[in-house]
């Protein structure tokens, strides 16, 4: 297994948003948060012969981070067909030995099926800035039908909400850690020139 520090730097080759979307909250993983997340799962065994799937993947950035770690197969889900096609460039800037399926489709109408054991990483949309909050609520919908473990990264506050959603859908949350990370300038709603985002990162053990 390669450092995290190592997959950190491949990772940031990845090109982010080129013209983002606000109402579907697209912004890009730092690629230290990608790194640490799948590096974490990784030393879990989360990651090495199973299949991944990445929710609301955008221009790839976690995809690609678990691309690089062995598994089976990587799926990177997103509505938007424009972060998709970003990701196929990424994916050849980073060239990683497991190729990446890159589907268009809605990760709230659980739109997959994998067959055998499948981990779901997933960076969603908070909704906090929409007014829809717990936008994400939906997004665990989908791991918890379709995953037996999941990452995902939530808005700080998040974890009495995270565990109940857990708890009442077969789920337990084994592991959580917070990650800081700085919002780019990208959308007219910010007006300072960054913006830090406290953030929440939960593993979750799906039995249903
Ligand atoms: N996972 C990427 C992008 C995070 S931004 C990264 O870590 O860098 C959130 C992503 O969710 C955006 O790409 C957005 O287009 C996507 N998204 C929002 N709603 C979605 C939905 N209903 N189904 C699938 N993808 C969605």
């Amino acid at each position: 297994m390669s450092s995290k520090s190592a997959l950190a730097q491949r990772l940031a080759i990845v090109a982010g948003f080129e013209d983002p979307n606000v109402s579907l909250e697209q912004y890009r993983t730092p690629p230290e948060l990608a790194a640490h997340l799948v590096h974490t799962a990784d030393l879990q065994g989360d990651i090495e012969d199973r299949t991944i799937v990445d929710l609301g993947c955008g221009t790839g950035m976690l995809a690609l981070g678990a691309a690089l770690r062995g598994p089976t197969q990587v799926v990177g889900l997103d509505i938007d067909p424009a972060p998709l096609a970003t990701a196929r460039d990424n994916e050849r800037k980073v060239a990683s030995a497991t190729e990446v399926e890159w589907v268009r489709g809605d990760a709230t109408q659980v739109p997959l099926g994998p067959d055998g054991p499948t981990t779901v990483i997933m960076n969603p949309p908070f909704g906090a800035q929409s007014g829809n909050e717990h936008a994400d609520r939906a997004f665990l919908e989908t791991a918890s039908e379709i995953a037996d473990v999941s990452y995902s990264i939530h808005n700080a506050g998040s974890d009495a909400f995270v565990e109940s959603f857990a708890a009442d859908n077969g789920g337990e949350v084994t592991h959580a850690f917070r990650a800081e990370f700085e919002l780019p300038h990208q959308y007219d709603h910010h007006t300072e020139e960054q913006r830090t985002v406290d953030a929440e990162v939960f593993r979750i053990e799906w039995s249903g």
